[in-house]
C-alpha cells in the first residue's frame, strides 16, 4: 500500500468489540479504557491503547478525533425489519393476521409510488442510524420500485444492506399481489441490478407460506439455486392461528418448516423470522441445514405471539440473530430490543449475560448473516462501521453507570435503561452519517 495516497483518521475513546463469542469471564471481549482506533481509507487499520498508538497517529499524519467519556463500538446489525412498516409502528390491533389486514397491507400499498418509497426509505435509514444500526436485513413491499428506492438510498449512504422484494401471490389485497412468474422475473432483475453492487445484497423474500402459492415458492427456490450468495428471508411459526392456517393450506407437509424445505428454501443464507412454536423435528432440521432464526422480542411481545425459546435453540446449535421486526416491533433501536430479549429469555429460564448481548448485536449477528468477513468487529481490514455511545446523555443511565464497578455491569445498565438517546454519532465506512 502506498501510504502517501492513503487517508488515515484516528478516534480516541473507550473502545469495545468482540473477537469471538464471549464468556462471562471476559474471554472474547476486547476493551480499551483509553483506546485509539486508526482507520485507513474507511477500513480498520489498527486498534489499541492510546499510550501505544498515539505516536503512530502522529507518524501517519492521521487526524485525531477525541470522544471523552464515550464508548466506541461496532455498529449494530438488525436481521429482520420491514422498512415500509415504519408507518404502522404502534398501531393497536390484536394479533398477527388482523394486524396485517387492518394496518400493514394498507400501508404497504402506498409503496406503489416511487416518490413515496424514496421518502420512506430515506426516513427509515436515518432512523436506523439514529438507533446505532448500520446494517440490516430488510423487507421491502411487493413493488419492485420499493426495492429500487431502498437500495438507491442505501447506496448513497454507503451502508451495507440486505433487502428484497416481497413475493405474495395469494391471500392478500389484489393491489399487493404479484404472480408467481412476475415475482420471479422482478426478483431476478433486482438481483442482476443490485446484488453485490457496492455494499448492497439481495434477499429472496416470500412473505410467508400463506401468501405464496406452491408455484411461487418453487420459483423462489429456483432464484436461490440460480444465484449463489443471494439470501432468503421469510416468516416461520410466529402465531398459533397462522400455524393452523398453514396446516390447512399445506396438508401434505409434516410441519411448517417442511413447506419451505420442500421448495429448497433452507440453508446457511436463510433467515426465518420468529420460530416461536417449533417442534423438535423443526429445530433439528434448522440445525442440520445451517438455517437461522431471527428472534424479534419486541414484536413477539407486542403481537402476543409467544416467548422465543433461546435455550432450546442453543441446545440444537441453531444460529439465532437478534432483530427489531418493526413495524410489529416497537423500536428500531437494538438497545431496546436487548432489554426485551433479556426479559423473554428470563421467562424461558435463561439469563442473557451483557457480554453475550452486545456480542450478539455486533459480531454475532454479522456471523449469522455471513457478513463477518467485512463487519462486526474492529479486526484490521474490516469496514469501519461504528457508533459512539454516551451514557451521560440520559441522566438516569449516567447515574446508574457511575455506580457500576465493572464493564459488564455498565453494559447491562445500557441495555436495560438505554435507547437511541445514547447514540451520539454513527459512522459508515469511516464517514460520519449521523450525529445526535
Ligand atoms: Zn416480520
Amino acid at each position: 500500500m502506498n501510504s502517501s495516497a492513503t487517508t488515515f483518521t484516528a478516534y480516541r475513546s473507550s473502545i469495545l468489540h468482540f473477537t469471538e463469542s464471549p464468556n462471562a469471564q471476559g474471554e472474547g471481549v476486547e476493551y480499551f479504557q483509553d483506546g485509539v482506533l486508526i482507520l485507513a481509507d474507511g477500513k480498520v487499520h489498527q486498534l489499541g491503547n492510546s499510550q501505544d498508538l498515539l505516536p503512530q497517529v502522529a507518524d501517519l499524519g492521521a487526524s485525531l478525533v477525541e470522544f471523552p467519556d464515550s464508548l466506541i463500538m461496532p455498529g449494530f446489525i438488525d436481521s429482520h425489519v420491514h422498512y415500509p412498516q415504519v408507518d404502522v409502528i404502534g398501531c393497536f390491533g390484536e394479533q398477527l393476521l388482523d394486524w396485517l389486514n387492518n394496518y400493514t397491507f394498507p400501508a404497504e400499498m402506498r409503496f406503489a409510488q416511487r416518490e413515496y418509497a424514496d421518502a420512506a426509505a430515506a426516513l427509515f435509514l436515518q432512523q436506523l442510524l439514529a438507533g446505532g444500526t448500520t446494517t440490516a436485513m430488510v423487507y421491502c413491499t411487493v413493488h419492485p420500485q420499493s426495492v429500487e428506492a431502498f437500495f438507491t438510498a442505501s447506496q448513497a449512504l454507503n451502508t451495507c444492506m440486505i433487502a428484497g422484494k416481497v413475493l405474495m401471490d395469494r391471500n392478500a389485497p389484489q393491489a399487493l399481489q404479484d404472480t408467481a412468474q412476475s415475482g420471479y422475473e422482478q426478483s431476478q432483475q433486482l438481483i442482476d441490478g443490485w446484488h453485490n453492487q457496492g455494499r448492497q445484497k439481495y434477499v429472496v423474500t416470500p412473505r410467508f407460506a400463506p401468501t405464496s402459492t406452491p408455484e411461487q415458492m418453487r420459483l423462489a427456490g429456483k432464484l436461490l439455486a440460480d444465484n449463489p450468495g443471494v439470501y432468503m428471508q421469510t416468516h416461520l411459526s410466529e402465531n398459533t392461528a397462522e400455524l393452523a392456517w398453514v396446516r390447512d393450506l399445506f396438508p401434505d407437509n409434516k410441519h411448517y418448516l417442511d413447506v419451505y424445505d420442500k421448495f429448497g428454501l433452507l440453508g446457511p443464507t436463510s433467515v426465518f423470522g420468529h420460530g416461536i412454536h417449533l417442534s423438535e423435528e423443526e429445530w433439528q432440521r434448522l440445525a442440520d441445514t445451517g438455517s437461522g432464526i431471527a428472534f424479534c422480542p419486541t414484536s413477539n411481545l407486542f403481537l402476543g405471539s409467544g416467548l422465543f425459546d433461546l435455550a432450546t435453540a442453543r441446545q440444537h446449535g441453531v444460529s439465532v440473530s437478534l432483530a427489531t421486526d418493526v413495524g410489529a416491533g416497537t423500536s428500531l433501536c437494538q438497545l431496546v430490543t436487548l432489554n426485551e430479549a433479556y426479559k423473554v429469555a428470563q421467562l424461558r429460564g435463561l439469563a442473557l449475560h451483557p457480554y453475550e448481548a452486545f456480542y450478539w448485536l455486533t459480531l454475532g449477528n454479522a456471523k449469522a448473516l455471513m457478513l463477518d468477513d467485512t463487519i462486526g468487529n474492529f479486526e484490521a481490514g474490516k469496514t469501519a462501521d461504528f457508533i459512539v455511545l454516551n451514557s451521560s446523555s440520559v441522566p438516569l443511565v449516567d447515574y446508574r453507570v457511575q455506580q457500576c464497578k465493572t464493564l459488564w455491569e455498565k453494559l447491562f445498565v445500557m441495555m436495560t435503561l438505554g435507547d437511541d438517546r445514547l447514540i451520539q454519532h454513527t459512522y459508515i465506512a469511516g464517514q460520519q452519517a449521523y450525529s445526535a
